[in-house]
């Protein structure tokens, strides 16, 4: 035994063997399964392919591997499709980076080379992602491991752009967009991530060309060099006589009317405001209604440009200072006031973003939407947890057109061309020799000079992410896996992306497909440090997945992973919260030996028994009970209740099986071979079994490692685990008097036990007890061997001196000390005890609400303290209940 099942588990190197097995066995692939099974199929969440496996990553594909494996366990043909996102402005980013640390640009280098060597990058470092989800034990099937940027994918791409723009849902549009002014591109809504700051408002005064000022406030000063208007509400009395005279920009001597526009917010700042219609969103509108002169003012990397006069060629936030400045020198800042406002941040690089007036291409989302609002309102999309349905609705209900264009090189080029010599026979028409293509032209449809050329944007990498449910099965083609497996059935992701990606799949699958993606959008929470701050590098408070895979093994993360997040909420980790796991580990293992060695001793294999007949009180309790946890593991499953189901087979496990059954099953097997050989024997192993089918969806190596020794001591029906059928009830009579028999002697054995333990009195040492129902046969000598009783009797002459009454559910029982203690001697040491709990209690109590503890330690120290003082507070409570009752009954 040894040689195959040493002493410790220790998952170093087994890990990596059992992957190995489970790959080259083709487990992973569909192609193993008879047709005819009901698919179940998911497909990733992409990772980037700058990606590296982060906590989150662990979370989001342990869960899509525990669903696929309790599906392919439960008969189903179970796929998970694999793949990497190009990622457009995120990898051009690593890789211009990449390049400076050798001084090339990116611009010298030019856009063919500079793609070159994004593809050199991504042949390099582009799957390091890969080999750390196979690391975690993913059971995708790598053989249909898809990239957006495939061949099949990217022609995908341009399918759905020609479509779209064919139906009218795809225009450019000159509009203000959020400008990244660091990655030099324009974003969508969704990638700008908004924060609170504070920042100053400016009251500028503004010189009227017949005489005084008016007075306008606003918190981008540098904008003013691009003013066109100054516009006030038009039944705003105090502006009344302003309306129609003209102004004077500083700096540029611009001249420029003072309008009136019901968009103005009469209590914002003086009622009076300055109209930058090429820098600002509102005034944009102002301007297009008031037919205003659009004034760029700086350039696409934040440089003030000719337009901005002297100022030209600085950086936007120096303009500004220099600004403000000269405007106090002229006296024309009369006030400058703290402003909280909320600014855009570019969700790649947290540059802030610039309100850009640009020609962008976009996507009419209304039409889309409406098929995907009406999916989930009649819940053909259903939502885990239920509340983020609104959240989508909500979104979808107020939808905005998207920008899909990027000005970045990597990525899918926009499948536009332009001609030369329509566009120059009609200038004035913006449609003229524009055409689409999913194959490259050759030349001009409508009138066929070779003088063409591509657009030279790219598209939003969400651009070929929203096709992902339908692309990697071979989309536009009508293909056999398309047929076969979409609609996909579950979608497991974070909530960060419902936006960006779910709900546009949604969208994409009803336009492309006439039908859902997903049927189940399952959406759990954000992995958070213990205090619930993001785990980042600036704050150094990142628990790194592959370490503690490395040093525990990735069963053990997977286990304290899933068991601490309850569905849909965040989950706070602290930096050792893998010990739950691990020490799980250590306990099935152990187990797993005891059975082994007991059934050693036969030298023959265990029969597993499909039908379970004459047995005894434990035997049918303990099968009982795990009837019950597969029914409540299977719908909580069902439910998504990942951390619900692993909890459930982790008590069962731990406080039924091993702290009961293991230790009632010796009793047998010291007194009765025979019916330990032929009955207890195969009940341990069936519930074993059991046990380890229902775990491995959640620890997939040890299941594995421990069904490969087991494979020796019993007839186990698969070579792997994996492949093994999920358990399913024994189906015994649930007989209510045997369940509640078995409760009796638990509680009587606990009773026994406690008070030994709080007396200091080993648990082998022999006592007398009396009963009202005095104990028999075999329940009595369970109780005899797990509670140390060499004498039953009933409540007639019992000696009253060092014993201890109890009343159980039924009846009750006497515990006898005489001549192993002296009660009211060990009374006073428990006094003594509760003492000294409560000086402890005290202390803590006070450390942790003096004021200076609350401001100055620590978040995790303070976490700490308070665990110790409900530590404490629930020994002390056990104590002070245990004195109670000797104080009363001894
Ligand atoms: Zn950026
Ligand atoms: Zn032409």
């Amino acid at each position: 035994m040894e040689a195959k099942f040493p002493p410790q588990y220790n998952p170093e190197g087994i890990e990596t063997g059992l992957y190995e097995f489970w790959e080259k066995s083709g487990y992973f692939s569909t192609s193993i399964h008879k047709d005819g099974r009901e698919k179940y199929v998911i497909v990733i969440p992409p990772p980037n392919i700058t990606g590296v496996l982060h906590m989150g990553h662990a979370l989001n594909n342990t869960i899509q591997d525990v669903l696929i494996r309790w599906k392919r366990m439960n008969g189903f043909n179970a796929l998970w499709v694999p793949g990497t996102d190009h990622a457009g402005i995120a990898t051009q980013n690593v890789v211009e980076k990449m390049l400076r640390t050798k001084n090339i640009d990116r611009k010298t280098l030019g856009r063919e080379k500079f793609i070159e060597e994004v593809w050199k990058w991504k042949e390099k470092y582009g799957s390091t992602i890969i080999f750390q989800l196979k690391k975690l034990g993913a059971s995708a099937d790598w053989s249909r491991e898809r990239f957006t940027m495939d061949e099949n994918l990217s022609r995908a791409v341009k399918e759905a752009f020609v479509h779209l723009y064919n139906k009218g849902l795809i225009y450019k549009g000159k509009r203000i967009i959020h400008w990244c002014c660091r990655c030099g591109t324009a974003l969508s809504d969704e990638e700008v991530n908004y924060r609170d700051i504070d920042a100053f408002l400016y009251y500028i005064k503004y010189p009227l060309i017949e005489g005084g000022f008016i007075e306008v406030a606003t918190t981008r000063p540098e904008t003013m060099l691009g003013d066109t208007a100054v516009a006030v509400h038009p039944s705003d009395k105090r502006y009344k006589k302003f309306i129609g005279q003209s102004v004077r920009i500083p700096f540029v001597d611009r001249v420029i009317p003072v309008i009136a526009d019901e968009k103005v917010e009469k209590d914002f700042g003086t009622g009076a405001v300055k109209v930058t219609p090429a820098h600002d969103p509102v005034d944009f509108d102002i301007g297009t209604r008031h037919n205003l002169p659009f004034v760029i003012v700086m350039d696409e990397e934040g440089i003030m440009n000719e337009n901005a006069g002297k100022f030209k060629g600085m950086d936007r936030f120096r303009c500004r200072d220099e600004i403000v400045k000269e405007l106090q020198e002229m006296e024309l800042l009369t006030k400058k006031e703290p402003y909280p406002t909320r600014i855009g941040a570019c969700y790649r690089c947290e540059t802030i973003i610039e309100p850009y007036l640009s020609s962008q291409w976009f996507v009419k989302m209304a039409p889309l939407a409406k098929p995907a609002i009406e999916a989930a309102e009649k819940d053909i999309l259903k939502f885990y947890p239920e509340r983020w349905k609104k959240v989508y609705l909500n979104w979808l209900y107020n939808i905005k057109d998207w920008c899909i264009s990027r000005q970045i090189w990597w990525g899918h080029r926009i499948p536009v061309w332009y001609c030369r010599v329509c566009k120059d026979k009609m200038p004035s028409d913006e449609k003229a020799g524009v055409f689409v293509s999913v194959d490259e032209p050759q030349k001009c449809p409508y009138c066929g000079s070779r003088e063409i050329y591509q657009d030279p944007d790219v598209l939003d990498t969400w651009f070929s992410s929203w096709l992902w449910p339908f692309s990697v099965f071979g989309w536009p083609e009508r293909t056999k896996d398309l047929e076969l497996y979409y609609p996909t059935d579950t979608l497991v992701t974070a909530q960060e992306i419902l936006f960006f990606w779910v709900a546009r799949m949604v969208m994409a699958g009803y336009e492309f497909m006439g039908m859902h993606p997903f049927e189940n959008i399952v959406i759990h929470g954000t992995v958070r440090d213990k205090t619930g701050r993001k785990m980042s590098k600036s704050l150094g408070n990142i628990i790194d997945p592959l370490e503690i895979i490395e040093k525990y093994g990735a069963d053990s993360l997977r286990f304290s992973l899933i068991s601490m997040t309850a569905a849909g909420q965040d989950v706070f980790l602290s930096p050792t919260f893998y010990i739950k796991g691990r020490n799980f580990m250590n306990k099935l293992w152990n187990a797993s030996r005891f059975i082994v060695s007991a059934a050693e001793r036969y030298g023959e294999k265990v029969i597993l028994h499909k039908k379970f007949e004459q047995l005894n009180l434990p035997e049918i309790w303990i099968l009982t009970s795990l009837d019950e946890v597969i029914e409540k593991v299977n719908s909580s499953l069902n439910e998504f209740r990942l951390n619900e189901a692993i909890n459930l087979l982790y008590d069962f496990f731990w406080h039924t099986f091993c702290d009961w059954y293991l230790e009632i099953s010796k009793v047998h097997q010291e007194q009765e071979e025979l019916y330990f050989k032929e009955k207890v024997l195969p009940v341990l192993f069936h519930t074993h079994i059991s046990l380890l089918k229902m775990l491995h969806p959640f620890i997939p190596f040890i299941t594995e490692n421990l069904w490969q020794v087991f494979k020796d001591y019993c007839d186990l029906e698969t070579e792997s685990i994996m492949i093994s059928s999920w358990p399913e009830k024994t189906g015994i009579q649930r007989e209510k008097n045997i369940m509640e028999e078995m409760e009796t002697i638990m509680e009587i054995i606990t009773s026994i036990r406690n008070l030994k333990m709080r007396f200091g009195v080993p648990v082998s040492k022999q006592i007398n007890c009396y009963f009202d129902r005095i104990p028999e046969g075999l329940s009595a000598r369970i109780i005899s061997k797990l509670a140390g009783v060499d004498e039953f009797s009933g409540f007639q002459g019992e000696k009253k001196e060092g014993l201890l009454i109890k009343n159980l559910r039924e009846g009750r029982i006497g515990m006898s000390f005489a001549g192993i203690i002296d009660v009211q001697k060990e009374l006073k040491k428990l006094y003594k005890e509760r003492e000294k709990l409560q000086g402890y209690l005290e202390k803590i109590e006070k450390k942790i609400n003096s004021p200076d503890f609350t401001v100055k330690a620590p978040e995790d120290v303070q976490e700490k303290e308070r665990e110790k003082k409900q530590e404490l507070e629930e020994l002390l409570k056990n104590l002070e209940k245990d004195i109670e009752f000797i104080e009363g009954k001894g």
